[in-house]
């Protein structure tokens, strides 16, 4: 709006930059210090008021890496990896939010960053080839490249249930988790979910509630973490090979080293051998049981012989048959949605203080002032916790109201799903990247290595614009098209499509069906990147 543009000139919120990046968490951080050391005043607007995103929101108790604490780190500076000692092997939500305050604080980040600042509007102007990026706070920062570090899973997705804002009691969600802590003793609480952070957060919640009552729409494959503190040894092993394990990361399908990916499918494997890796796949973590055979994720029988052993392991794990049965996934082949690791997640449904309720048969109807009403009727709490996921991929990009040329809106454009060059940059939106956007491998890595790979190739090609004086660069219609078309082929080659999973939107009603991360492995699609940049940027036009 031109008049209040104006105002805000007029009254000196309007400032100049060569960047600005949305978003503190591990992204935003490393970008700012990237386009920092090349010279380029940089802002960061973040949301929350201190850095480490994901690890900033997500305080829920039992929060905790999936990814092995040694190797969900920044590989960007050797000095940075001897200084830093991770302590278990799956690292803690308040020992990640640590490491992230430890490296603002190395780096000196914090004086780029304003805080408990919300980017709302972002306006590209073909005239001077400039972005003004507005926040709430009445703020117009006019800046040639725009980065948008929002993150994957930042936007708590809206309970869709009839009634959610009507309970009387607290309640609470489990990415947006008060600084405080909950104290559940004595009360009866209901939490909503079972996916990765319920899974987390329910054994905890069960030991200081006097009841806790799950409500389940899908059961979850879910394996044991195993988690333990890491030896001195361990330790300093990882410092003495620090430098070869990055290079290995980066070169991984998953950016996660080992397990490492058999080569046959499992047909070619015979029985007692598939067994044996099937034992030693459990307890090795996320990539455990899917690295076992070549194809687990794309082929379905190959993929059965790892469910079906799973399943077995849950239900040894639960002592009621019937309550066993309910926590057993079937409708989706495992792999295709988030795996998740639990530490005593099954083991809490054999508690008494603990009930199950399958939503499958006594569907949700919804929260009343009360408690929950399901059509098998009403139970009353003292809180009620949603751990109901994230609008995932798109759902950050999408809240800020983002125009590029023509004043096209990227609500408009991403009508029926997200289309992008690389997961990087979009047509008709020049000098606009987002990091682990939409059709990058993203979530479906260690996200540490993409986020770096991403950061790093943004990084390279606002310097090599700048080296040849070049203002702009955007993707051509024709190459994000290619790429969307190889996206869909190689998702499409998986088992990936077959589940309702928030990979592909399914989560969040009315939301388009495209399958939002590249499944073609972070190594293979590192290659492309850098092979594209080698090209001169193919695919894109610059001026
Ligand atoms: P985020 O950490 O999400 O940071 C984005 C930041 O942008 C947020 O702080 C947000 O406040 C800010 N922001 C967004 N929109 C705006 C706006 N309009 N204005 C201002 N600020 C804005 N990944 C793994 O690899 N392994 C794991 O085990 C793992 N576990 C996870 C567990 C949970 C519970 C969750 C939610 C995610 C997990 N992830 C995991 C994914 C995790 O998000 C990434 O690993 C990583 O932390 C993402 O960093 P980021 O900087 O890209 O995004």
């Amino acid at each position: 709006d031109y008049v209040g543009d104006q105002i805000d000139q007029h009254l000196g919120r309007y400032s100049q930059a060569d960047a600005v990046v949305v978003g503190a968490g591990f992204a935003g951080m490393y970008q700012l210090k990237r386009l920092r050391e090349m010279g380029l005043k940089t802002r960061v607007i973040e949301a929350g008021d201190d850095v480490g995103g994901t690890w900033y929101w997500n305080r829920y108790p039992g929060a905790r890496c999936d990814i092995e604490s040694l190797g969900y780190s920044y590989g960007f500076d050797p000095e940075l990896e001897q200084d830093w000692s991770w302590s278990e092997r799956y690292a803690t939500q308040p020992e990640i939010l640590s490491y992230a305050e430890h490296v603002a604080k190395r780096y000196d980040l914090k004086k780029d960053i304003t805080f408990e600042t919300r980017v709302t509007r972002a306006v590209y102007d073909e005239d001077t080839s400039r972005w003004t990026i507005y926040t709430d706070t009445g703020e117009a920062i006019s800046a040639k490249y725009f980065i948008m570090a929002t993150g994957c899973l930042s936007v708590p997705k809206e309970p869709d249930i009839e009634g959610a804002d009507s309970f009387k009691g607290p309640t609470y969600v489990t990415g947006r988790w008060p600084h405080e802590g909950v104290d559940f003793t004595g009360k009866k609480v209901a939490v909503i979910g079972t996916g990765s952070s319920a899974i987390q957060a329910i054994p905890h919640i069960a030991e200081q509630a006097s009841q806790l009552t799950v409500y389940q729409r899908t059961p979850a494959y879910s394996l044991p973490a195993g988690n333990r503190p890491l030896t001195n040894q361990e330790v300093s092993d990882m410092k003495g090979r620090y430098r070869d394990f990055r290079e290995e990361q980066k070169y991984n399908f998953a950016g996660i080293p080992k397990p490492e990916r058999a080569l046959e499918p499992a047909a070619m494997v015979p029985p007692e051998e598939r067994q044996r890796r099937l034992e030693e796949g459990w307890t090795q973590g996320l990539t455990g049981l899917t690295t076992k055979f070549a194809d687990a994720l794309a082929d379905e029988e190959s993929n059965a012989i790892i469910a079906d052993f799973i399943r077995e392991r849950i239900k040894a794990r639960v002592k009621d048959p019937e309550i066993a049965e309910t926590l057993t996934p079937y409708s989706y082949p495992f792999g295709t949605k988030r795996p998740c690791l639990d530490t005593n997640f099954y083991e809490t449904f054999n508690r008494d203080n603990v009930t199950l309720v399958d939503l499958r048969k006594t569907p949700m109807e919804k929260v009343t002032p009360k408690g929950i009403k399901t059509s098998a009727g009403e139970e009353a709490f003292d809180v009620i916790v949603f751990a109901t996921g994230f609008d995932a991929m798109t759902g950050a990009l999408l809240k800020v109201d983002i125009r590029g040329k023509g004043g096209t809106a990227l609500r408009d454009k991403w009508a029926n799903g997200p289309h992008t060059y690389l997961g990087i940059a979009i047509a008709g939106f020049p000098n606009l990247f987002t990091i682990t956007g939409p059709s990058s491998p993203s979530v479906l890595s260690n996200m540490m290595v993409s986020i770096e790979q991403h950061v790093d190739w943004v990084s390279d090609c606002i310097g090599w614009m700048r080296g040849r004086g070049l203002e702009t660069i955007e993707p051509t219609e024709a190459a994000e098209e290619e790429w969307a078309e190889h996206n869909e082929a190689m998702a499409n080659q998986t088992l990936f499509p077959q589940a309702n999973s928030w990979y592909i939107g399914a989560n969040v009603p009315g939301k388009p069906r495209t399958f939002m991360a590249y499944v073609a492995g972070v190594d293979v699609y590192r290659i492309i990147c850098d092979q594209i940049a080698a090209s001169g940027y193919h695919g894109f036009e610059t001026a």
